[in-house]
């Protein structure tokens, strides 16, 4: 393709881009696609001769769009958002322009040095203490999991990774049970095992009960078993709980233990300062991890992780082949030093634009608007004597049950697996849902940026008028 066709092509994927963002509230927001069926419509192998852009562009929207989900719909209300504002889509589309593999400092200084201001930006923003560096990771996932290693080599006085962990000590790391499943999993891969995380009671309002934490890691220690991490959570994946950070720092603090946050999704309305009191007893966390690609409006993936201790991460990660030195080695920052995958994507120019775009009034207006929306959502639900609200709102996550008078309690679970799957098939709306003490719930979480109030008030409309003919 010359770069005729290129500014060609690009102006008309512009133009589709555009039209997409313009018409996505007329699409069903969840693909009504079936298992098999996007894969039967492609061929069995690649084409051998190159083909027209435009039967590409064609198949794009006759085999593709169909199966999509629509993540930046207004009535996206499932998971937790994934919210992509137009500026960080803009970005993205010169980030694959440069096609930049950001490895290193010397791999694009540019890329490097962005990434360093803008997580100092995001660290005021946010509230923390100047003590922190961060990095651009992934995913929420990669940077628990970064914690977990640095956490395990300090606790192993820095040998797990030269010697390997057999004959070593039995570890343990401390979460609960609305701890997201990528701690398990980040458990698993650093050798501590689910067996070995430990899972710290909730309390009534499904926070980790500091008490039981701090017995949890005595009984340990008093077994012999040597405590690696706790994971505290801001905003849990199920209910939004936000568990009690000071409580949990002072146990920490005492048992010297290395204590990671997670705060994949609320952390964003950490940029609120009347949600401040969240990261209360900061001075003893060791790091925190927040996705500004799931609620501040910056395309995935762009999750911030904040370290207090960059050399312990860099200690733990790094590892220098000779095709990797270079004449700055040492005094410049390498980004690959401090995650999983040595590749990186330039992520900082999205976050960039983003930040400069809407500003961080413009920013809190939108997480004000999505938390206030929810509030009334949530006295929707709560003043109808048809529904109960199970959980929140917590910032802008809700979740119900549906109870119509003259059901038994043990219907109610598949009744409202049924209005679930009634809902998302009409495609107006989409819901997902969760289990809160075996039972299960319809989860509500506002946060796509095209959302406006209308949309969230109006799906307790659907909701109703689906339950009536489920
Ligand atoms: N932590 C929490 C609380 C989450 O809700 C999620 C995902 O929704 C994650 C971690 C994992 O995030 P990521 O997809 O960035 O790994």
């Amino acid at each position: 393709m010359d770069t005729g066709e290129f500014r060609k092509r690009a102006h008309e994927i512009a133009d589709w881009m555009a039209d997409y963002l313009e018409g996505i509230g007329e699409r069903p927001v969840r693909s009504p696609s079936a298992p098999g069926e996007i894969a039967a419509a492609l061929p069995a192998g690649a084409p051998v001769h190159g083909e027209p852009f435009d039967a590409i562009m064609a198949d794009l929207d006759r085999i593709v769009m169909p199966g999509m989900t629509h993540w930046q719909h207004p009535r996206f209300f499932a998971y937790f958002p994934a919210n992509a504002t137009p500026p960080s889509m803009l970005a993205e589309m010169i980030t694959a322009t440069l096609g930049a593999q950001c490895m290193l400092w010397q791999t694009s200084p540019a890329a490097t040095e962005l990434e360093t201001r803008l997580l100092e930006w995001l660290r005021g923003m946010i509230g923390l203490p100047g003590g922190f560096a961060g990095v651009i990771q992934d995913s929420a996932s990669s940077a628990v999991l970064c914690a977990i290693l640095t956490a395990r080599e300090r606790a192993l006085g820095w040998k797990g990774n030269e010697d390997g962990l057999a004959g070593g000590p039995e570890l343990a790391a401390y979460a609960s049970d609305e701890t997201h499943s990528s701690v398990e999993k980040a458990a698993r891969i650093a050798g501590i095992g689910t067996r070995g995380l430990r899972r710290v009671a909730l309390d009534g309002d499904r926070r980790m009960d500091a008490a039981a934490l701090d017995a949890a890691i005595a009984r340990d220690m008093a077994g012999n078993v040597r405590p690696v991490i706790v994971i505290a959570t801001l905003g849990s994946t199920g209910v939004g709980a936000v568990d009690d950070l000071a409580s949990i720092a002072a146990v920490c603090r005492r048992h010297g233990v290395y204590l990671h946050v997670d705060a994949a999704w609320a952390g964003s309305a950490l940029i609120l300062p009347e949600y401040r009191a969240m990261i209360e007893g900061i001075e003893s966390v060791d790091s925190l991890c927040f996705n500004p690609h799931k609620w501040l409006g910056v395309q995935f993936d762009c999750s911030a992780h904040f370290v207090r201790d960059p050399d312990s991460l860099v200690r733990t990660l790094s590892i220098l082949p000779a095709y990797l030195q270079g004449r700055e080695t040492g005094s410049v920052i390498d980004y690959r030093d401090w995650g999983i995958p040595l590749g990186r994507r330039f992520r900082a120019l999205k976050l960039w634009f983003v930040l400069r775009y809407y500003g961080v009034s413009g920013l809190q207006e939108m997480l004000r608007n999505h938390i206030a929306w929810t509030r009334e959502l949530a006295s929707q639900i709560d003043g109808n004597g048809e529904f109960e609200l199970t959980s929140g709102p917590n910032l802008a996550l809700l979740s119900f049950r549906w109870r119509p008078a003259g059901r038994a309690e043990e219907e109610l679970d598949e009744l409202n697996q049924r209005l679930l799957d009634a809902i998302n098939d009409d495609g107006r709306i989409y819901l997902t849902s969760n289990r809160i003490d075996g039972r299960l719930v319809i989860r509500v979480s506002v946060g796509a940026h095209a959302t406006r109030r209308g949309d969230v008030l109006d799906a307790f409309r659907v909701i109703r008028e689906i339950a009536a003919r489920v």
